[in-house]
């Protein structure tokens, strides 16, 4: 769980009620003069994918017309919302879903280019992220209604649909699924897409310094007054809110983004599953209670924070060792013991600890 320093939010689905009291103030969007009296600040959340999106920035009013800039922000995450959501009717994604393996589905840049980033995130972490995933989801969401765990024999027929080598991405933005049932789940990255485009949109209009943050993923460009980055809060999310700060970065042009086997979970006979799958067994994953990843996007941060709370410790940081300018820190369950394990430049991040 990440948290945005100074500042009381929701970070993750356990946060929410801690955050719906405050929801009055923070729904409304201020505007401050700041000590050189150049750049002003503008802090503004709205509700988006069931939890909170919140955009701080510095800005130059003689540069910037910061209402339209917040307004073509809000344009995108609905935007978002709607076309990378599998379930909803209206949106892309379903299309596509919905669509024969020959026929495929013409989709708009956005959805071409997050399923294009995902395919290529699914082959760097060895499968353990793979947007195919929504048939064992759709599994497990059922798998809960009726109290009982999956059939091996559903769990076959589901995993014979999964697998990111079976998207076809053809000429004119269209998607086919190579194989009968296959279905995309954008629902781990959709909020870090949308919180990198939010990036591009503020940069383009002339905004230097900004924290996006999509509750749970976050890009951090230049620095909040006073700071050489943004600090961010890394959360123990074993112990209480007030006491949860385990680590505390300074982030200037980086993503960050935790994942968690403890945020969203499925019930099934008294027994919680986390919400993340194994796409390469259709088990939920387990061991790993957190995962935070620096990355040069905040996507590319998602995509490993979901695939490290599949791998584990182990294969986790060394599969993050492989790939530059990307850091992690795995919080994982041994026998009862939260146990944190680093990759080694990860500290480079670090404020205090
Ligand atoms: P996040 O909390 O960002 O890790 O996203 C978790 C959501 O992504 C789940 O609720 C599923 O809809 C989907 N999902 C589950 N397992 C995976 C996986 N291994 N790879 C990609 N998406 C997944
Ligand atoms: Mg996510």
């Amino acid at each position: 769980m990440l948290k945005c320093l100074g500042e009381m939010r929701a970070l993750s689905l356990l946060n929410i009620l801690v955050f719906a009291s405050i929801l009055a103030t923070t729904l409304s969007s201020c505007r401050v003069s700041n000590s050189d009296g150049k750049l002003e600040e503008y802090k503004e959340t709205r509700p988006y994918f069931g939890t909170y999106f919140t955009v701080r920035c510095l800005y130059d009013k003689n540069l910037t017309d910061i209402q339209a800039t917040m307004a073509e922000c809000w344009q995108m995450l609905d935007d978002v919302q709607l076309n990378m959501n599998a379930a909803s009717p209206m949106g892309y994604l379903t299309r596509i879903n919905r669509s024969q393996p020959d026929a495929g589905s013409d989709v708009n840049d956005d959805l071409y280019r997050i399923i294009q980033d995902s395919v290529e995130f699914s082959r760097k972490a060895e499968g353990a992220f793979d947007i195919t995933v929504r048939p064992l989801v759709e599994l497990w969401k059922q798998a809960v209604k009726e109290n009982v765990v999956p059939k091996k024999e559903d769990l076959e027929i589901a995993l014979e649909k999964i697998g990111s080598d079976f998207i076809r991405l053809g000429p004119g933005n269209r998607v086919a699924l190579m194989k009968p049932g296959m279905k995309l789940d954008l629902n781990a990255i959709a909020p870090a897409f949308a919180v990198d485009r939010a990036a591009e949109i503020l940069t383009r209009n002339r905004i230097e310094h900004f924290m996006v943050d999509g509750s749970g993923e976050i890009y951090c460009k230049g620095n909040q007054p006073g700071e050489r980055g943004w600090r961010v809060g890394v959360q123990d999310p074993t112990k209480k809110p007030d006491e949860n700060v385990i680590d505390i970065l300074s982030l200037k042009n980086y993503g960050v983004s935790t994942s968690g086997n403890y945020e969203r979970f499925y019930t099934i006979n008294g027994k919680r599953y986390s919400h993340i799958i194994d796409p390469r067994t259709g088990q939920p994953a387990n061991g790993v209670i957190s995962a935070t990843v620096i990355a040069p996007t905040a996507e590319e941060a998602n995509a490993f924070s979901t695939a490290l709370c599949v791998l584990g410790s182990e294969k986790g940081i060394a599969l993050i060792e492989s790939i530059r300018g990307v850091e992690a820190l795995v919080m994982e369950d041994r026998n009862g013991k939260a146990v944190i394990s680093q990759t080694q430049n990860y500290p480079v991040f670090r404020v205090s600890r």
